[in-house]
């Protein structure tokens, strides 16, 4: 595997960045995941976009323009052979003093890797997920907003934790005022009287692009789609749930906190948009071999 660091490729064993960098020692960075599909890089624009508003967000000044981090992104893939994969784009802070002060950070450093895929198991998507809400909320907006795709993922990976000790893969992550936010590492959305609902983005849910796609097919083929502040009570009465997520693609889920939502199996409406979101990723995207 060859890895981008900073211009440079670098195989695996390589692939290094000093114990200094900020990225490492204060989650002081930025990323993006995103997969590639059929020869094509899906959504790319959408990604490189939100790469530059967390950018922003955290003032950090991303060593190359939109243009050159799309072209690298979609080179680091011919590099690596890859037609299926995931791709993870990194810009951390850079080299520093042990200090917290990103001023000592000279040069934020660019890292892309491009890899297979780690999907969750086949059964996953035929029975659907059982998951629980946990006890850690997600982060406020005043704090470290959810929008930002920081390297700082803590407030998700305790959420993560607390959903394996309950012996469940994901969980659902409720804001300081009880409403739903999102899941560690997907957003998500009911089904309810053939409406689709997903909680709105000031509920603390990152911009997710899976979940801007799936508002974008589900509106297409006349569903109506809504985002209001949802609660726990509204998971449950669901017909159907299901979670979005660029490597998760779109997981239908059939339990929440011990009560059965709808069937108890994956609905009609997640099954349609699941072969609807299948299918617009047999056909679009950046091509890597032109
Ligand atoms: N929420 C969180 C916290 C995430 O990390 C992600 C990305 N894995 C998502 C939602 C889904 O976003 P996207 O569809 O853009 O991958």
């Amino acid at each position: 595997m060859k890895i981008f660091i900073d211009g440079k490729y670098y195989d695996e064993r390589n692939a290094k960045i000093s114990v200094f960098d900020h990225g490492l020692l204060y989650g002081d960075g930025i990323f993006e995941g995103i997969r590639a599909y059929h020869g094509r890089v899906f959504k790319l624009k959408e990604h490189i976009d939100r790469l530059f508003y967390s950018a922003k967000a955290i003032l950090l000044e991303i060593p190359m323009s939109s243009a050159q981090i799309t072209r690298a992104t979609v080179e680091v893939c011919r590099e690596n052979k890859i037609r299926d994969g995931y791709i993870r784009l990194v810009v951390t802070r850079g080299v520093g003093t042990l200090g917290l002060n990103p001023k000592s950070c000279k040069r934020p450093s660019v890292i892309i890797i491009a890899d297979k895929i780690q999907l969750y198991p086949a059964g996953v998507y035929q029975r659907g997920l059982d998951i629980i809400t946990v006890p850690t909320t997600r982060n406020l907006h005043s704090a470290l907003n959810p929008a930002i795709k920081s390297l700082n993922y803590l407030n998700n990976i305790l959420a993560k934790i607390e959903a394996n000790n309950g012996g469940c893969e994901e969980a659902v992550m409720l804001n300081a005022e009880g409403f739903v936010a999102e899941c560690t590492g997907d957003n998500l959305f009911i089904v309810k009287n053939g409406a689709l609902l997903t909680p709105p983005l000031s509920a603390g849910a990152l911009y997710g692009i899976t979940r801007r796609t799936v508002m974008e097919l589900a509106e297409e083929s006349g569903l109506k789609v809504s985002e209001p502040n949802l609660t726990r009570y509204d998971l449950f009465s669901a017909d159907e749930c299901f979670l979005t997520g660029t490597g998760a693609e779109i997981v239908p889920v059939v339990k929440i906190d011990g009560r059965v939502i709808g069937t108890g199996k994956p609905g009609r409406v997640t099954r349609r948009l699941e072969d609807e979101y299948h299918a617009l990723t047999k056909v679009s995207g950046e091509p890597i071999y032109k």
